[in-house]
């Protein structure tokens, strides 16, 4: 199968010109001008946008969590990605405890088996350490393509790991190469004050994010840092939220450290206030960290601005607030912490952050896409339209009206962080490695089309033979 795509507006995080893209099979094979080229299929994108498919980096789905399940599948999750113009993403392994990552790795492919509507890849999240054991094993995961390691500093008495735990895999991860990545926050400290807030009757959903203030961001942030360069690896902190984490990683990067900071589409919009709705609605909001006070967000659009934070992900975890975030009615403590936005990615970040003047086109492409690619492996192949790169491709409409909904979305969960919002640019047609995947509102291709992409280390070029054809 071949594909023309003709007089679309092309923009990757470096170029942005009117041009025709050749896909010959899987791949981008030629771009020009005026192609003279004969195709399966032309598609005309004059006044469309010509996008590569988005990455990403942090998703959450068919994954156990605080006494339940997330509410999307594999299937459901990447319907709801692929909606969205996001073409590959990277999911986390939760490795539970006392078991070993590859059996923790061939639970997680079992669960996706024949049901990946886009490819994929993951992360490990180490839980603990056995010497003689996990701690060996950790090291040959790279070599499955499994290029970074994932530890939470919360959740403490679940998959919190103590700071000799943290350092040690930062060491591992010197010597093999692969990025490690925190979820920063202070668990001890969250854990004696949730205690605290419970023993005052304290229980409403806004609890959540008044027991685990900013500074508590901020203190792991800069522990993981410093940890980070004692051990001599590379360091990627994931959801930034707020003032006080953005800043020890400013300080980071200005310094030329090896320290990468990301954000989520939801810390922009989403402030404190939302927490306090009544009727608890309030527990839509609750994920982790929390919504902040609303002054963090310009601080944030400053930073991706900046370059202090590169990615805008997801950290797509859903559940539905009716029957699964229930569970903490009458206890912050037990709501099941994430919320949804694998589909709306693009539109949120187009319409606010580019249409609004925050940021360019390119800037956007490189957040959303580009930057992801590359720190996780995945680059050239995702991440850009280059000759010889998979032919994942966004046909994006700057002109189409969209209302975001729950309504119509593709993820399984009963509510959508942005309702209501209306945005002006929609993706219309997308493709995975030539194939189309979503056309006039419709999933044309069928799940199994996704495949597991093994990914390089950091810094190494993603090569065409490391996936199975
Ligand atoms: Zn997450």
């Amino acid at each position: 199968m071949s594909v023309l795509i003709k007089g679309g507006r092309v923009i990757t995080a470096a170029d942005d010109y009117v041009g025709d893209i050749f896909v010959d099979g899987e791949r981008i094979s030629l771009i020009g001008d005026s192609l003279d080229v004969s195709a399966d299929r032309v598609i005309e994108a004059a006044g469309k946008y010509v996008l590569p498919g988005l990455v990403d980096p942090h998703t959450h789905l068919d994954m156990p969590f605080g006494g339940t399940v997330t509410i999307d599948d594999v299937e459901s999750g990447q319907t709801a990605a692929a909606f969205g113009g996001t073409t590959c993403h990277v999911d986390f392994i939760i490795q539970p405890k006392g078991q070993s990552f590859t059996a923790a790795f061939d639970d997680w492919r079992s669960k996706a088996n024949g049901k990946q509507v886009i490819d994929m890849g993951y992360h490990m999240a180490v839980t603990d350490l056995k010497e003689g054991g996990t701690l060996e094993e950790l090291a040959t995961l790279p070599d499955q393509g499994i290029t970074s390691y994932k530890l939470f500093m919360a959740y403490k008495g679940a998959i919190m790991v103590d700071d000799e735990t943290l350092f040690r895999v930062m060491q591992v991860a010197a010597d093999t190469g692969a990025l490690v990545m925190v979820h920063a926050e202070h668990g001890d400290a969250i854990d004696v004050l949730v205690k605290q807030a419970l023993e005052r009757g304290e229980t409403e959903p806004k609890y959540h994010a008044l027991t685990r203030p900013p500074e508590t961001e901020g203190e792991a942030t800069n522990r993981a840092i410093q940890l980070a360069r004692v051990a001599g690896c590379k360091l990627y902190v994931v959801h930034v939220s707020c003032r006080e984490s953005v800043e020890p990683i400013a300080i980071a990067r200005e310094k030329g450290w090896d320290v990468w900071g990301e954000t989520c589409t939801q810390y922009f919009f989403i402030d404190y206030d939302y927490l306090e709705r009544p009727n608890f609605e309030g527990a839509k909001y609750v994920y982790t960290p929390p919504p902040r006070p609303k002054e963090n967000q310009d601080v944030l659009w400053t930073a991706v601005r900046n370059n202090i934070l590169s990615v805008i992900s997801t950290d797509h975890c859903a559940f539905l607030w009716d029957g699964q975030k229930t569970l903490g009615r009458d206890d912050f403590s037990k709501i099941p912490n994430g919320g949804p936005g694998l589909e709306n990615r693009l539109h949120m970040i187009h319409e606010f952050g580019v249409r609004h003047r925050r940021i360019s086109l390119n800037r956007m492409v490189e957040l959303l896409s580009t930057n992801p690619a590359k720190y996780f492996g995945l680059y050239p192949r995702k991440g850009t339209i280059a000759v010889g790169s998979d032919a994942d491709i966004v046909i994006f409409d700057p002109d189409k009206l969209h209302v975001i909904t729950a309504a119509t979305q593709h993820s399984k969960t009963d509510y959508n962080l942005f309702e209501g919002t209306e945005v002006t640019g929609s993706p219309e047609l997308v493709l995975l490695r030539g194939q189309v995947l979503v056309e006039n509102d419709e999933l044309v291709a069928k799940p199994g089309v996704g495949q597991f992409v093994q990914r390089a280390r950091f810094g190494e070029e993603l090569k065409p033979e490391r996936v199975p054809a």
